[in-house]
This record gives C-alpha cells, structure tokens and sequence, in this order.
C-alpha cells in the first residue's frame, strides 16, 4: 500500500532532523579532530624548537669542531626538522581556516605580490630563474583574509620557484577585469608540470605530485590545499592549468572591491611631456631609449619587447653555448650590468619596460600603438609622440621536409641558447648538422665543436662565409677542417627525418644522422609592422630610413636589423644586420627622438668573427661586389705576422686588399688569420669610410714595437704589394686559378717554386717543380718560353724576385701566385 504525502512528509522531517544531528555529530568530529591536530602540532612545536636550536648549536660548531662525517649527518637532521615544521606549520594553518571565523579585511592584492616577489628574489635566484613580472599601477582591493592570501600567493610563487628547472622564468600577472569586477592571480611556470592523472587530487592535504616528490624532496603535501581554502573563504575562484614537462599555469580569482590609482609624488604643473615608444628590446631599441632619457630627463619613455629577454648581449650568445660564458645572467647583465634589464630600465632609467608584449598594429593618424600582452592576451593602447622602431631581424626559414621536427633550431635569442644547451647538455646530442655557412652558422660550428658535438655544415653555395672572396674563405674551410668541422659544399638538405625528434638530414647523395640541427641560412628584417603602417620598404627589403633615420613618417625613426644602410663604397642603401650598426643607429634615433638633428653616417661593411683562434674580417667590398658596382678592381694577397716574427707568439695573417684600378681608391679589405687581426681590418675601414686611396694607407703613421707589430705594419706592407700591381710591376693569380689550372690545364703552364730545395723537400704544392731563386739565372733555360710561367715561395716576397729575373730573361708572360705556400687553402705534399 502506498504511502500518504503526510506520511512522507513527516518522514522527510525526520530525516531532515537525523541528517542534521549526523552533521552536527560530524562538525563536533571535524573541531574535536581540528582540536586534538592543534594541540598536537602545538605539543609538537616546542620540542621541535629544541632540536633546532640545538642543531643549529652543532653546525656552528659551538660545541666543538665537526668532521664532514659528523656534519652530514647533523645536516641531514637539520633538513628533517625543517620539513617538519614545515608540516606542522601547514597543519596548523589549514586547521585555522577551518575553524575559525573569517576576519576580512580590505587587502591590496597588487602590494601583496611585489613583497612575495621580493621575499622570494633568493631563492629564485639561487636557481638562476628570471622572474617575468606584469602588475598593473593600480591598487586592486579584495575583501579576504589578509595573513590568508598572503600565504597563498607567496606559496603559488614559490611552488613555481620550486618546480621550474634552473635558468626558468615564473611569470607573475595580476590583472583586473572593470566589468566583472574581478582581480585576476596568473602565476605560471615551465616546470616540471603535474600528470594528466594527478590533477584533480593536487589540492588535496598531504597529496604530492608523484613527480614532485622525485624533482624535490621537501614540501608538506598542505601548501595547494591551504591556496585552495583560503582562496575559497575569501569568495574567490582557483583555476589550474598544467602539462607534464611543460609547466603548470594557476590562476586565482578575487572579487574586486575598489580600484586606485597608485599613489605618485604630487606632480607641479609642468609642460606636456613627450612620450618616446620603443619597439624592439635587444640593441637598438634599448640603446635609442636610454640616449633619449639622457637627453630628455622628463620624456615618458616605453619599450616594448614580445619575447621575455631584453638588453642582452646578442653577439655573445655564441660563448654561452660554447661555455665561455658559464651563466645565463653572463649575457643577460653584461649590457646593464643587472641580471634583470628591465628592473634596470624601469628602476635606473625609468623607462617603462613592457616585454612579453608585442606591439601589433600602428595607427598612425591617431599616433598610438596597439598592443598585446602576450600573458593575458589583453590588447590596448599607447599614444607616441615619437616613434622608435628596433624590430630587428628574423632567421630565414627554408622550405625543407621535416623542418618542424624537435630539435631542430635557430638561434637568435637566449631561449634558443638554452634550448640548444638543453639538447646538448640534457639529451647529450653529439651529431650535429648546422644549415648555412655563413657568419653565424660558422660561429656557432665553433661553439658547437668547443662543447664536444661533431658539426658539419651543409652550405649550398660552393664556399662558406659569402662576405669573403673564395680564396679567403678557403683558408677557413682549411682551419676549420683542421679543428675537427666538416663542411660539405654545394649541398642541399631535402629532408629531415625522425620521429618527433630529428633523427637524420637528407641530403641529394647521402643521409647524415642528426641530433641537433641549427638553421642559420640567413637573417631577414623584420618589417611587418612596418609595412602595414604604410612606412616605406626600401629595395633591400629593409625599411628605408633617411640619413636622420627617419621613415616616411616624420615621427617614426627606425634603427638597427629591419633597417637599410647607405653604403660607403657602392653609395647606395644595403642591408647589413650587424649589432654594431643596431647599436650606432640605437644612438642616433634616441637623439633625433628627444629633439636633436643628428646624422647616421654610412657603412663600409666590417665584419669580424672568431672561428676558434683564427680570426675572419672584411671590410668594404669583396671582389665579386666590386665588380658587380663597376669597380674595375684589382686586389693582392699578402700573408704577413702580425708582429715581429722573432716574437714568440707571432701569428700570420693573410691580407686581400682591394683597390679601384682607375682611381686607386682602396675599396676592399679581408684578413684571415690567427694573429691581430681586428686593429688592422679596423684601419682599412677607416681609410675606406674617408674614401682613402692606396698611399693614404701607405702614408699612415703607425706605432710600432717588436711585440704588436713589424716596423712597416702588416697592413702597410699589403699596400705597398698593392701598389706595385696598381703601377704594373706584376701580375698574380690566385690560390684558387692556380689550383684550377694545375688540375686541368697543367701541361700549358709552367709552375715554379722558388724555395730552396731543403724547403721544398719539407713542404710543397703538388704541381710546382723546384728551381731555386738563388739558381734561377743559371737554370732558366730549363724553362719553356712557349707557355706562361706561375711562380710562387713562402709568401710572394721570393716569387716577386723570381718574376724579375724571368722579365729581365725576356718571359713576357710570367704571374705569382699570390701569397704563396702562406696562403694555400688545398693539399700541400710534406715530408
Ligand atoms: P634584434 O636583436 O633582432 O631585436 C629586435 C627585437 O624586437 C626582438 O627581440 C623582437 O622580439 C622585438 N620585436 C620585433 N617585433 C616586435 C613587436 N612587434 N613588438 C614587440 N617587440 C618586437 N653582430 C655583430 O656586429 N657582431 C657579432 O659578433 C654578432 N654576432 C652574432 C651572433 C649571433 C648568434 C646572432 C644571432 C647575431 C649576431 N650579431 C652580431 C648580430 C646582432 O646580434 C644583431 O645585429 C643585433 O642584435 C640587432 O639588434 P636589433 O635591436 O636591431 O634587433
């Protein structure tokens, strides 16, 4: 028989009523269990105390002197009564939020996290982490437990700190939301993340990440429960976001109660004040906001950065990896001297930073930036009185199969740094393909060799380090193959393969395995932002700037990689991405930005790398350039020391001087050489810059002592060599005809060496037959008339006599093979 509703109505009053004496039974359990946990964990407190001071005494060594034996065990005590008090401490803090009444109070979130930030520097620096810190000038007031939240967040922070591998970054972003009255919390990591299966029981009490517990031994299982209550009784929302391997993303939500402004000084009534935005964060756009604050004290001045780095030291990114510089903080410092830049610029030059957001559009006619902040993906806005774009360059990114695969990079900032150590150190990649053979593709074969990898580098064209002519980049296949480097010419990678990793390159002929690939097959200015803006790209694919560096636009300056040059010699805009012109240009689009009328002057060109302890340079135009610009150009080899040869140390450095025939204006320079090599392509440059002529170099006042040079100077003598070709005394061939002629047309020439027999004997180019200079008179009959004559010796000096002689015997047709044995980048025979 079914049951009458007044029936069921009294017994779902009584129900009613045993459900609330059960959860009143059960409250009594809970503040009888949260009671007995208190006391104990109270009970527990001061012995704890004792033991830790009584630790504490040992490792002093007040008590007497330990030995290591004694003070690894007192240590390991030590570590165990931290955790325990630790424990205890979570224990007592959970049970209070429990049990107790909440006490609200109105709380500054914003202030909250700067003294958690700072309380945490330490420990985030023993880890050599970088904070990346995003909260607004705003006060943003919550209405919550003020001892609560901040424990709370300074635990989020510090889980982050915790489980991030060294050298990280934590992002810390408070923002708010107006409308929703929300105060957002983003604390985020790239840690070691939490497991797929794992995440719903983190804020559990006592619940471990089971691969927390192997990455970090100490750490109570409270700290995400306490997060996770406190957040809860303060009305808020948790959030968690994580990947293993990948990092872990916590945001909290709070009510908003009122937001401020912050409080500034109070300001007297000044003149409107100029506002100077910067795009780009790593050399010219710092550098152009630091000269405009110099002379501008009261400028509001902005960059804005899209990656989380800036004001590092780019060109040494190299020698990270290499290891000669040990720390990250090594390259991140050097510039501003602070292992954080942007504390530098907001604190010392009171330049605001914004990094990790990216400036994505120009309005010009309202003169504003539009912006991203790339952690919350927030867009605004920024006015701009002046405009300062430093974008830079992007590497070149070939079309190849599989160029996606893991490990595969670039390099271009310090994240690519660290993730070509990580494959190096961590996975311990040894074989190693580097795609391009030019300037940094070479650098980084050095540095990639220094570490312990096996580098060859696949170049397409049919010689490595275009700048240079062939001949002298020969000599740097020749160093580098000596230094263990394999470089593969005109070659092709078609595809890469692997499984998610990159495994193989696959070139036309052969497949090469691979564990790391670095692609450096070229840098292109970055000029989107540029272009959609409507400011002029000029023919190189730069932005075309005008001696003042100038757009189109009168506001908008550019300076540094996604900016054209005028170039010295060709006298016609060029692209060159060199950190000296960003940082030059850096210089002068600050000054013009803060008012002043100052010029860019032009660029000759110079270049200067290190290739292990040979040193690579070029200045003006190569050859090939010159010829291409209508130069009619004439050149020398001169391999010469780099001091007095007696002077221990005394290296070689092999000299090509290039020189308009018609108007002997000395257009050219390159040395190659593991001796001085900097000073003299230097001085080329200036004599170029000044559109100097072969006896403007010959004319130069030089310092000399046996110890930095010979009494002419290396780079004296070269002009001299230069100057009796330009006057016709002789005529050469290069390394690479001669080999070229020995090769395929070695019966219509007649090669001579001019050496002694025993220097001969010990070392020789195959091909060259011995006819001593000291016998030449006596043997020259030896020699066929019919056939044009090649001489060489050590380094031209001999061969130039030879030449002499054979002109005074009546050869017409007789050239020296420039810079000799010296200068040889192929097989020589040694005995
Ligand atoms: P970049 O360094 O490219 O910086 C531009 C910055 O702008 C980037 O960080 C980018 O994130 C940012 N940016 C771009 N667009 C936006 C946007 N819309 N919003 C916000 N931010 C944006 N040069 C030498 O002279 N000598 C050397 O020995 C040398 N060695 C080098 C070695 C290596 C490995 C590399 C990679 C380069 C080397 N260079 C060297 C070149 C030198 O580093 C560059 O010429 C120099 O960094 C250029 O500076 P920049 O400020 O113009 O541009």
């Amino acid at each position: 028989m079914s049951k009458s509703s007044s029936e069921i109505d009294r017994e779902i009053e009584k129900l009613r009523q045993e459900l609330q004496e059960k959860e009143k039974e059960i409250d009594q359990l809970r503040r009888d269990r949260s009671e007995y946990l208190r006391i104990s964990a109270h009970q527990l407190k001061s012995p704890l105390a004792s033991i830790s001071f009584s630790v504490d005494t040992l490792l002093k060594e007040y008590a007497g002197r330990l030995n290591w034996k004694q003070l690894r065990i007192i240590e390991a005590i030590k570590h165990s009564t931290e955790s325990l008090n630790a424990l205890i401490t979570d224990i007592l803090e959970l049970e209070r939020l429990k049990s107790e009444k909440p006490e609200f109070e109105y709380v500054n979130i914003v202030d909250i996290c700067s003294k958690v930030i700072d309380d945490l520097k330490a420990k985030a620096q023993e880890k050599e982490l970088s904070f990346n810190i995003n909260l607004p000038a705003k006060q943003l007031i919550t209405k919550g437990l003020r001892f609560g939240l901040r424990q709370a967040i300074y635990n989020l922070v510090e889980n982050a700190i915790k489980y991030s591998h060294p050298r990280g970054i934590v992002e810390i972003t408070v923002g708010y939301d107006e409308v929703e009255k929300s105060i957002s919390l983003i604390v985020r990591d790239y840690g070691i993340g939490i497991p797929e299966k794992e995440k719903e029981k983190i804020f559990e009490e006592f619940y471990r990440a089971s691969n927390a517990r192997k990455y970090e031994k100490s750490g109570t299982g409270f700290g995400m429960a306490i997060i996770k209550r406190v957040v809860e009784l303060c009305n808020g929302e948790i959030a968690l976001w994580s990947k293993e391997g990948e990092g872990t993303k916590i945001t909290v939500k709070l009510p908003l109660v009122k937001d401020v402004e912050s409080e500034k000084p109070s300001k007297k009534k000044e003149g409107k004040k100029r506002k100077i935005v910067v795009v780009g964060g790593v050399a010219a756009g710092p550098k152009a906001a630091s000269r405009a604050r110099r002379l501008d004290p009261e400028a509001e001045i902005t960059i804005f950065e899209k990656g989380y780095f800036l004001a590092y030291a780019g060109c040494a990114l190299t020698f990270y990896i290499s290891g000669l510089l040990k720390r990250r903080r090594d390259l991140t410092q050097a510039i501003t001297g602070y292992p954080d830049p942007a504390e530098f610029f907001r604190k010392v030059k009171k330049i605001d930073v914004k990094n990790l957001t990216e400036v994505i559009k120009i309005d010009r006619k309202n003169k504003k930036v539009i912006y991203r902040d790339l952690m919350n993906q927030g867009v605004r806005s920024m006015p701009y009185d002046v405009l300062i774009l430093a974008t830079g360059g992007t590497p070149i990114v070939p079309e190849i199969r599989g160029i996606d695969l893991g490990n595969i990079f670039y390099l271009r900032g310090v994240d690519d740094a660290e993730r070509i150590k990580h494959a190096l150190i961590n996975e311990m990649a040894r074989e190693v393909i580097v795609l391009g053979g030019g300037l940094i593709g070479v650098e980084i074969a050095d540095a990639l060799t220094v570490s312990g990898a096996r580098v060859t580098i696949v170049e397409k064209k049919n010689q490595i380090l275009p700048f240079l002519d062939p001949e002298m980049a020969a000599l740097v296949e020749k160093y580098l193959d000596l230094k263990g480097v394999r470089v593969l010419k005109n070659q092709e990678v078609i595809e890469f393969e692997g499984d998610k990793k990159v495994k193989f390159a696959k070139l036309r002929d052969r497949k090469l395995p691979a564990e790391l690939v670095i692609i450096a097959v070229g840098i292109k200015p970055n000029v989107e932002l540029a272009r959609e803006a409507g400011l002029t790209i000029g023919e190189t694919g730069a932005i075309s700037v005008n001696q003042y560096l100038q757009t189109n636009d009168p506001d908008i300056y550019a300076a540094g990689d996604c900016v054209e040059s005028w170039h010295a010699v060709f006298e016609k805009p060029f692209y060159l991405p060199l950190g000296s012109i960003a940082n030059r240009q850096g210089r002068v689009a600050g000054s013009n930005a803060a008012g002043l009328k100052q010029r860019f002057g032009s660029v000759s060109g110079t270049i200067i790398i290190k290739v292990f302890d040979c040193h690579v340079a070029k200045t003006g135009l190569n050859e090939r350039e010159a010829k291409e610009g209508g130069f009619d150009p004439v050149s020398c080899h001169v391999p010469e020391y780099d001091r007095e040869r007696f002077i221990p140390g005394a290296e070689i450095i092999s000299i090509k001087l290039i020189a308009c025939k018609k108007s002997k204006r000395l257009i050219g320079a390159q040395i190659v050489g593991r001796g001085e090599v900097a000073k003299r392509i230097d001085l080329a440059s200036t004599i170029i810059l000044k559109r100097g002529n072969v006896n403007d170099l010959i004319d130069l006042d030089l310092g000399y002592a046996p110890y930095y040079s010979n009494a002419m100077g290396a780079l004296v003598v070269a002009a001299n060599v230069l100057q009796n070709k330009l006057n016709g005394y002789f005529d050469g061939i290069t390394s690479i005809e001669a080999y070229k002629l020995i090769n395929e047309e070695k019966d219509k020439y007649t090669f001579i060496d001019v050496r002694p027999t025993y220097e001969y004997n010990q070392e020789r180019i195959p091909g060259f037959d011995s006819i001593p200079l000291e016998t030449l008179r006596d043997r020259v009959d030896e020699i066929p008339r019919n056939k044009p004559v090649i001489v060489t010796c050590e380094s031209g000096a001999r061969a130039y006599q030879a030449l002499l002689i054979l002109k005074e015997h009546g050869f017409e047709n007789v050239k020296i093979l420039e810079g000799g044995l010296r200068m040889w980048p192929y097989f020589m025979i040694r005995e």
